[in-house]
């Protein structure tokens, strides 16, 4: 089978790519594991100059790399070249912190001394999606190679020159060959990598079925995974919040990536007596968005990332609206593009209130009051983000603790950052990535105790 990179805009092909054959597949785990084996005793000032070595390369090939995202998955080019500063950013997060991160960690106990050592695991696989090309995967692979893990990308099939991009920036900057591999399969050859034992752990962010396969394969081996899966989240606005700010705000929220993006705002939770108001700034943000070809630098919104996933998203539309749900704007798909779109009238049982739409699709939901309002935030199967807007900031912080999520942020455009933790609970996944907490998933936290 052959991989192929596709440009969503005009459906030209790019280029195409063999798969790995088992062969393949099992001497890219081995070089792997010999890279491991040194790279493990690696001391953190030499791990230290060759990520922020990496973090340079990143800076000085924005363009060339925000334009493989551009023509691979439709990213538009001033949001792919911001994905590329933001990689170069964790890559100097993680050099400058990880060694503090992971130094010995003294235990109070009765008699002698005890600490928590933080040693490597080996070799991490990486399941990664199209959406953010570049950034999932190095919110992975900055923290577990400085960790002293190695890396194996098995990247979405539409973005193989992306996932070479990724590892050849890796070596560049001078990473032992091994260290970060990009494997060139489709997921069905994913079981056989799972089940290698000298593999020990896996990450995936995708959709809840491909993790939930990764995850029980894992299971079955008894290794650990991470899992970063979709989100439905809530952008609530109560009667006392800034309107126009949050309005705004909210239009960047939901369209950010041509709405593909996991911690977009999905569902707008809008408090009675304010929800004209809000709907009436938040429709005209979505109309004035310039719509073209994603390589314009001046364009805001280009072709979804794939043909399927559009109609895919249409189909939910469309199901929706079969059952009442009304479209005040959009609504309309031309092959990969689908128009920014707002839904009201959207009830429990329709596919826009139950499901996530992965795409440019505003869901609109009234409140009668603030407690309403968290209960709508929690009738979801997923918990990734999600926002709460109002100018009281003491009931924030109370409201959003009963907020079923990884994360909620205050009057503030929700966005992941190297420094904070992030992740879901529900059916948006589970582990962490990021900050200190993401640095330590994949690490044998050891206790030594001296007598
Ligand atoms: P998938 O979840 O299918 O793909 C994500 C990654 O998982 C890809 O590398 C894919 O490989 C791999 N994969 C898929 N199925 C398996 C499997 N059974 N075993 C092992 N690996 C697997 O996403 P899609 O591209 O199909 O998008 C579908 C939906 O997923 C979206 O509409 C959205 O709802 C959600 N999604 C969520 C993302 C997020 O950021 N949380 C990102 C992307 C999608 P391959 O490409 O070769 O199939």
């Amino acid at each position: 089978m052959s991989i192929e990179s596709k440009n969503p805009f005009n459906n030209e092909t790019l280029k195409t790519f063999e798969e790995d054959s088992e062969q393949q597949i099992k001497e890219k785990i081995s070089r792997s594991q010999k890279a491991y084996e040194f790279w493990k005793e690696e001391n953190f000032t030499h791990k230290k100059e060759l990520m922020l070595k990496t973090a340079v390369l990143l800076r000085d090939r924005k363009e060339k790399y925000a334009q493989l995202m551009t023509s691979e998955m439709g990213k538009a080019k001033k949001e792919a070249i911001s994905e590329i500063e933001k990689c170069a950013l964790a890559c100097e997060y993680y050099a400058n912190n990880a060694e503090d991160f992971l130094a010995d960690q003294a235990l109070e106990v009765p008699n002698g001394q005890a600490y928590v050592a933080h040693d490597p695991i080996g070799i991490v696989l990486a399941v990664m999606p199209w959406n953010f090309p570049f950034w999932q995967v190095f919110r992975f692979a900055a923290p577990n190679l400085m960790a002293g893990n190695v890396g194996l990308l098995k990247h979405a099939s539409n973005v193989p020159q992306c996932a070479l991009a990724i590892q050849e920036v890796f070596e560049d900057a001078g990473f032992p060959k091994g260290c970060f591999q990009t494997l060139m399969i489709s997921s069905s050859k994913v079981n056989m990598v799972l089940d290698d034992d000298r593999v020990k752990a896996a990450t995936l962010t995708g959709s809840e079925l491909a993790g939930s396969k990764v995850a029980e394969r894992a299971g079955k081996n008894l290794k650990k995974t991470v899992l970063e899966l979709g989100g439905s989240d809530p952008f609530i606005v109560l009667k006392d919040a800034d309107i126009e700010n949050a309005a705004k705000t909210g239009a960047k929220a939901r369209m950010i990536n041509n709405g593909q993006s996991c911690i977009a705002a999905k569902r707008f939770i809008l408090e009675e007596s304010i929800a004209d108001k809000f709907l009436k700034i938040f429709q005209e943000e979505l109309e004035k968005l310039k719509i073209g070809n994603p390589e314009d630098e001046d364009i805001d919104y280009g072709p979804m990332a794939r043909e399927d996933l559009a109609k895919e998203l249409e189909e939910q539309v469309q199901k929706s609206v079969e059952k009442g749900a009304k479209i005040l704007i959009g609504g309309k798909r031309d092959k990969a593009f689908f128009e920014p779109t707002i839904l009201t009238n959207v009830k429990a049982g329709m596919p826009a209130y139950e499901e996530e739409l992965f795409g440019p699709v505003a869901v609109i939901l009234i409140a009668k009051d603030e407690n309403d309002a968290v209960k709508l935030a929690n009738d979801s199967r997923f918990g990734l983000g999600g926002s709460l807007w109002t100018k009281d900031i003491e009931k924030a912080k109370k409201l959003v603790r009963k907020i079923d999520s990884g994360a909620v942020y205050i009057n503030k455009l929700m966005a992941s950052h190297p420094a904070v933790p992030f992740g879901g609970v529900k059916m948006s996944g589970y582990g962490r990535e990021l900050s200190e907490a993401g640095i330590k998933e994949f690490i044998n936290q050891k206790t030594i105790w001296i007598d």
